[in-house]
């Protein structure tokens, strides 16, 4: 008897234990070095199997629109020597996304500036490629390569694609709403500072810093207060090298497959979608302010512009307050 009282006691002291494991401590957060960067999921309300389901996902859509893994979509697509290739909806519904903005940038936004990146390569340069292998490389770069025949893709013309400048959007997207779905109301997802919100913190918008372009670590240009959107950047100063005292950076031109050098060090995009933000922002680095408003007001997007000169342009949509030096942008009412 006094043996069955014991092993009762245990069982139910051993339920406490695990119950109180369970119990979460807010924010959940993981960290994790994928799709070449540091991606941060933070919770302040739903549970671990959320989390985990959420990273989980990450990984299943890095695999898919990765450049070097043999299995994705994107590795099949540029080894299928022009033949057409099936393709996962999702990987057909992105590349959709990225002929649009493509088609309404006027060709600023490229998914096929792959053969551009790779013979920049700024990760690994020193000294910029040669004139002759730019202009060799410029001949399979146009979008309108890309054919799209609902899940059947052809690239025409050796055109090959890379859909770094839209894929960290997409996928905050669809890790918001796959949060969404197990009723997480208040999140943050980072995806190497391509930033996308669930709801607000407390009922107070969240603050979404904008890095300084080639400032200090931390050191921030401005900060957003935003609830339930996502802020997406491209920076001269996120992947460069220096060669001659210029800065050549992994933002290319399609015109002249030259890295950007008009001015513009960053631009964030604020939008609800992160696919169209993340797009967005790759082709306004490469338009500058002024004709990127027609095509942000398309997608009913705003954007803060900084110069090199470190000068802040805000579109029509966004107010800034500024105290004791510190500039906050929010959207206008
Ligand atoms: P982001 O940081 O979103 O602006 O994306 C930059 C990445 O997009 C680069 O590392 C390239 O892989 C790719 N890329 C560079 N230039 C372009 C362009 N003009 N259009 C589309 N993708 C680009
Ligand atoms: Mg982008």
């Amino acid at each position: 008897m006094k043996k069955t009282l014991c092993c009762i006691l245990c069982v139910i002291f051993i339920c406490i234990g695990l119950t109180s494991c369970k119990q979460n401590i807010y924010p959940l957060s993981s960290t994790q070095l994928m799709m070449d960067t540091v991606i941060s999921i933070k919770l302040f309300d739903g549970d671990s199997d959320a989390l985990d389901g959420a990273v989980s996902l990450c990984k299943r859509y890095d695999m898919l629109f990765s450049k070097t893994v043999a299995t994705s979509d994107v590795y099949k697509l540029n080894h299928a020597g022009g033949q057409p290739v099936t393709v996962e909806d999702d990987t057909a519904y992105l590349l959709e996304i990225a002929v649009d903005i493509s088609e309404k940038s006027n060709g600023a936004f490229d998914p096929t500036v792959l053969p551009l990146v790779s013979l920049w390569d700024v990760t690994n340069s020193e000294a910029p490629p040669k004139d002759s292998h730019i202009t060799a490389a410029l001949k399979s770069v146009d979008y309108k390569n890309i054919i799209i025949d609902g899940n059947t893709v052809t690239l025409l013309n050796g055109a090959t694609v890379d859909l770094g400048g839209i894929a960290k959007g997409f996928i905050a997207d669809k890790v918001k709403e796959y949060l969404k779905a197990k009723g997480v109301e208040s999140a943050i997802i980072n995806l190497g500072g391509n930033i996308m919100l669930i709801g607000n913190k407390d009922g107070e918008d969240f603050s979404v810093g904008i890095q300084k372009p080639f400032g200090k670590e931390n050191e921030l240009s401005a900060t957003a207060c935003l609830t339930d959107k996502t802020a997406v950047t491209s920076g001269i100063y996120q992947r460069y090298f220096e060669a001659n005292g210029k800065i050549y950076h992994h933002i290319i031109n399609p015109e002249s497959g030259y890295p950007t050098d008009n001015g513009i060090a960053a631009v964030t995009v604020i939008a609800e979608s992160s696919a169209i933000a993340d797009g967005l922002s790759t082709a306004c680095l490469n338009l500058g302010a002024t004709e990127s408003a027609a095509l942000l007001k398309q997608y009913g997007a705003e954007a803060i512009f900084i110069t090199t000169d470190g000068e802040l342009i805000l579109t029509d949509g966004l107010t800034q307050s500024i105290d004791k030096g510190d500039i906050t942008v929010s959207l206008k009412q």
